[in-house]
């Protein structure tokens, strides 16, 4: 059932509809991802211990454990593998996006398994780093692209990689006004993306890991910036 592509690496993916997860398996497979499919959760946390995949795909809606559930046991863990999360409604989004479980993405049902590859795409390009070696420091907080570290005052915080390609984003360019659609260009990779509740959310994550000298400054009615605290 496993073959993994050394490149793209596997995919896990949590689904207990049987014809979805073969949808996503198709589609994921012919991207090149190596695929293994769970329908339960509690098989799917015990798999991705196992096979320590690239990125899961988690059905919100799963027996035995539902897909929050996995996340925040895996996130307790310290496991920070990158998770898409599937919502069936606004209700399960809300819940996905409220409880800071470091989702890097999610898409809601019914989606086209085409934008569920390109998020795949985007999230683990996202956490594997494309930047060079420099350094961006402003205030206590100091961000190594290449090593995708982040400290604060010393100390080292784990981000989600789409909270990390947030901060990294403000920081390369300090003072400068960044909206909420330039963000969501820049670190989504995608001109719209229903609403801007999503870097909303992001940043307030952002700042509750960063602590009270987080040097992201809020322009109302406009959007974002990177300031000295
Ligand atoms: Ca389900």
């Amino acid at each position: 059932m496993v073959s993994v592509d050394a490149e793209r690496g596997l995919v896990l993916i949590a689904e207990d509809e049987p014809a979805i997860a073969d949808l996503q398996r198709l589609y994921l497979a012919r991207a090149g991802y190596g695929v293994h499919v769970e329908r339960d959760g509690q098989q799917a946390l015990a798999q991705i211990r196992r096979l320590r995949p690239a990125l899961v795909i988690l059905d919100v809606g799963l027996p035995g454990l539902d897909g929050i559930e996995v996340c925040r046991r895996l996130r307790a863990e310290d496991d920070w593998t990158p998770v898409v999360f599937v919502t069936a409604r606004d209700d399960e989004i809300d819940r996905v996006l409220g409880l800071e479980l470091g989702a890097d993405d999610y898409v809601t049902k019914p989606f086209s398994p085409r934008e569920l590859v390109a998020r795949v795409a985007g999230v683990l390009r996202r956490a594997r780093g494309i930047d060079g070696a420099i350094v961006l420091e402003l205030g206590d907080v100091r961000l190594e692209p290449t090593a995708r570290r982040v400290e604060v005052a010393g100390e080292e915080v784990h981000l989600t990689a789409t909270e990390f390609d947030l901060l990294a984003t403000l920081l390369r360019r300090p003072g400068q006004v960044f909206t909420r659609e330039q963000l969501l260009a820049t670190v989504w990779g995608i001109a719209d993306y229903g609403g801007s509740r999503t870097v909303d959310v992001h940043v307030a994550q952002l700042r509750a890991k960063l602590g009270p000298r987080a040097p992201i400054r809020t322009h109302r009615g406009v959007g974002y910036s990177a300031a000295a605290p």
